[in-house]
This record gives structure tokens, C-alpha cells and sequence, in this order.
């Protein structure tokens, strides 16, 4: 009597075991298996992954390799990934997603935000660029330990931004001395950003992040308008005044139909390093709740620490990431990688994953 051969029921039930490397949820919920092929006691088994997931392949074989060895009278088993191709969600030609950084007021850390968004997804095996919208005080040349680099141009009128960590940085602040107050109209600031977008040698992006001005008057407005955006993320600090601004902010976004990717709590609360205790300085948990009531994202909480500001002020964002406590490391990576899920969502939407297809 010969034993009957494997089935593609008892493959899918092992495959629900296999957590996708990077995520707490398996393959079969995430749906991200694309075919199973099975012939003669020999099974295909073909993954799609998300552009994000590009240094995950090799867990994600040996893992469905393990799970699937036992199952009786297979006699072996090929695992496969492709790489989603993530669809432009933007018209700027080479780039992927567009995505703003607001805020409802000035000091509540947009920009140090804005620069810890692009080191995060370049860390994450993202193309990243990050442009300096800013034109109230452009700090991003000086966040990003920049501020003796200037962009050059070539003989095609090409404005080739400099490049730091892998990141190419434009900002107005290469061009404006910085103790020259930009004094400008919104059709003024409009121009530049402009010039920056279409001459900019931007090459291949996944995620182009734009720090924007802080408020919601004329100037962050026009260039709202005038960037073509995948969406946005707004940074708040917890007070009440703070909120009451991001609020503003949040409903100018939707007011010109930019998604909101996203609410980030900065300054959320303070754990001193020397005995634990947690202060929330400037109250907290604000915005998670305001992004409840808004139906938008919550993002994450950041705390107020020491060496945020240092890294800021030194120009050394890497060291956000690589030389701070682990639980001021840990909420920006979470927040980095709520980021990459919205936009991930959002692309979804508008093309979704392709079904599990068995053969
Ligand atoms: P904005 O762009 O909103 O005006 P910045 O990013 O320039 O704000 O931040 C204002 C100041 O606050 C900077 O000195 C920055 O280093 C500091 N800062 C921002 N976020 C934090 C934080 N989570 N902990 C400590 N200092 C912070």
C-alpha cells in the first residue's frame, strides 16, 4: 500500500507557521504567498514581498524549508521570492512616494523628525532623498552635519544635491547664508521648491521626504499644494495648545486631499537615565488620542531626550540611531517602520496584492 501523497492543504496549514521575517504575523495572514505549485511530491512555493523586505529573503527560504520538511511524502521543496515592485505613487519621475513632514507650529521637532525618517528607511535598504522645504529656518543642512556642503550643477542645468549616509540632502539652506532671515512670499518659496524638484539629480528614490514649514499660512500651504505629495506625517508635541495647532495642520492636509500617513508624538515623555523614572513633561498620549478622534494614524511616541537634541545640534542623525539608549532607538525605528506599513497600505490600495493562486 503506498502511502498518499502531500497535499496542498497540509503545505498551506505548515506555511500558517512561518512568521515572515520582520513582521509578528505568518505568511498565510499577510498573504504574501503568491503560488504554490506542487507535482509529483515536489512543492514550489513562490513569496511576493514588499519592497522593504529585500534583506529578509534568505530567513523567509529557510524558514519555509523548515516548516514544510516533515510533511509525509514530499520529497522536496524550492522557495522563491520576488520583490514587489512598489508603484510610483507621485508624478515626480524616479520617485516612489513623496511624503511631507508638517506640523501645526515651529520647535516641536519636524525637522530633527523629518532627518530621522530619512536615516530610518535608508537604514531599512531604502533609496532615500530628503529636501529642506523649510524656508522660515532651512535646519536641515545643519541636522544632518551638512553644512559646509553645497549642491553643484552640471552643463545640463541639473542640480546635483550633496549626499550624506547615502542620502541626497537639497536644502535652501545651502544657498541662503543661515544668518540671513528667507523673508518670502509663498509664490517666492514655491519657485525654489520647484527648481529643486525638477532640476534636482534626485536618481532612483523610494521615499523622497520634504520637511515643510510649520503652520498652515500661506507659504507651507502653497508648497502643499504645488509638491506632488503621497501623503503626510505631522508632528506634534502633547500639550494641548501643540495639538489644537497639529489639528490645523491635519485639516489643511486633508483640505488639499494629501493622505495622512501619520501623527508622531514628539517630546512625548522623559525617562531619566540615572534612575528610570518616567516624566511626561509636557503631559502625553495626546496625540495617539486626537489621531483616534481624527480616524488618521498614530505613528508612535518619541521621548525627550538628551541625546536627540546633541545628535541634532551636532549633526549627527546616524547616532540617533546607533548611539542612543535602546528605548529612544526602538521608538524610531517603530515609528520608521509604521511609516513604511501606511505607505505600504496605501500603495495596496491603489494596487493590490495579487491573490494566493494555486496550481
Ligand atoms: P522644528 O523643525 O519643529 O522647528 P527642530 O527639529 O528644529 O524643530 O527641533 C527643535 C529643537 O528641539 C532642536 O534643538 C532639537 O534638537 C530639539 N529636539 C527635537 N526633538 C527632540 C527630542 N525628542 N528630544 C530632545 N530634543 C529634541
Amino acid at each position: 500500500m503506498s502511502l498518499p501523497g502531500p497535499t496542498r492543504d497540509a503545505i498551506v496549514e505548515r506555511l500558517r507557521t512561518v512568521i515572515a521575517p520582520g513582521s509578528d504575523k505568518d505568511v498565510i495572514t499577510l498573504n504574501i504567498v503568491r503560488q504554490i505549485a506542487l507535482d509529483d511530491g515536489v512543492a514550489r512555493i513562490e513569496f511576493e514581498l514588499p519592497p522593504g523586505a529585500a534583506p529578509f529573503q534568505e530567513q523567509l527560504r529557510s524558514s519555509t524549508a523548515a516548516a514544510l520538511q516533515h510533511i509525509p511524502g514530499l520529497r522536496s521543496v524550492s522557495v522563491e521570492c520576488t520583490i514587489r515592485a512598489n508603484r510610483a505613487t507621485t508624478s515626480m519621475p524616479g520617485v516612489r512616494h513623496v511624503i511631507a513632514v508638517g506640523a501645526g507650529k515651529g520647535g516641536v521637532g519636524k525637522s530633527t523628525i523629518a532627518a530621522v525618517l530619512a536615516v530610518g528607511l535608508q537604514r531599512l535598504g531604502f533609496r532615500v532623498g530628503l529636501l529642506d522645504a523649510d524656508v522660515y529656518g532651512p535646519s536641515i543642512p545643519k541636522i544632518m552635519g551638512m553644512e559646509d556642503m553645497t549642491p553643484t550643477g552640471d552643463e545640463h542645468g541639473r542640480i546635483h544635491p550633496p549626499e550624506i549616509e547615502g542620502i541626497r540632502v537639497m536644502s535652501m539652506g545651502f544657498i541662503v547664508p543661515p544668518d540671513e532671515a528667507i523673508v518670502w512670499r509663498g509664490p517666492m518659496a514655491q519657485k525654489y521648491v520647484k527648481e529643486f524638484l525638477d532640476r534636482g539629480a534626485w536618481g532612483e528614490l523610494d521615499f523622497l521626504i520634504v520637511d515643510l514649514p510649520p503652520g498652515t499660512g500661506d507659504i507651507p500651504l502653497t508648497l502643499a499644494q504645488s509638491i506632488p505629495l503621497t501623503g503626510a506625517v505631522v508632528v506634534c508635541t502633547p500639550q494641548d495648545v501643540a495639538l489644537l495647532d497639529a489639528v490645523k495642520a491635519l485639516r489643511m492636509y486633508q483640505k488639499l486631499a494629501v493622505d495622512i500617513l501619520g501623527i508622531v508624538e514628539n517630546m512625548s515623555y522623559y525617562l531619566c537615565p540615572h534612575c528610570g523614572h518616567r516624566d511626561d513633561v509636557f503631559s502625553t498620549g495626546g496625540a495617539e488620542k486626537a489621531a483616534r478622534d481624527l480616524a488618521v494614524p498614530f505613528l508612535g511616541a518619541i521621548p525627550l531626550n538628551v541625546a536627540i537634541r546633541v545628535n541634532g545640534d551636532g549633526g549627527a542623525p546616524l547616532s540617533n540611531f546607533t548611539r542612543t539608549e535602546p528605548f529612544v532607538r526602538d521608538a524610531l525605528e517603530s515609528i520608521v517602520k509604521a511609516l513604511v506599513a501606511q505607505v505600504e497600505a496605501k500603495s495596496a490600495q491603489r494596487s493590490p496584492l495579487p491573490q494566493l493562486r494555486i496550481s
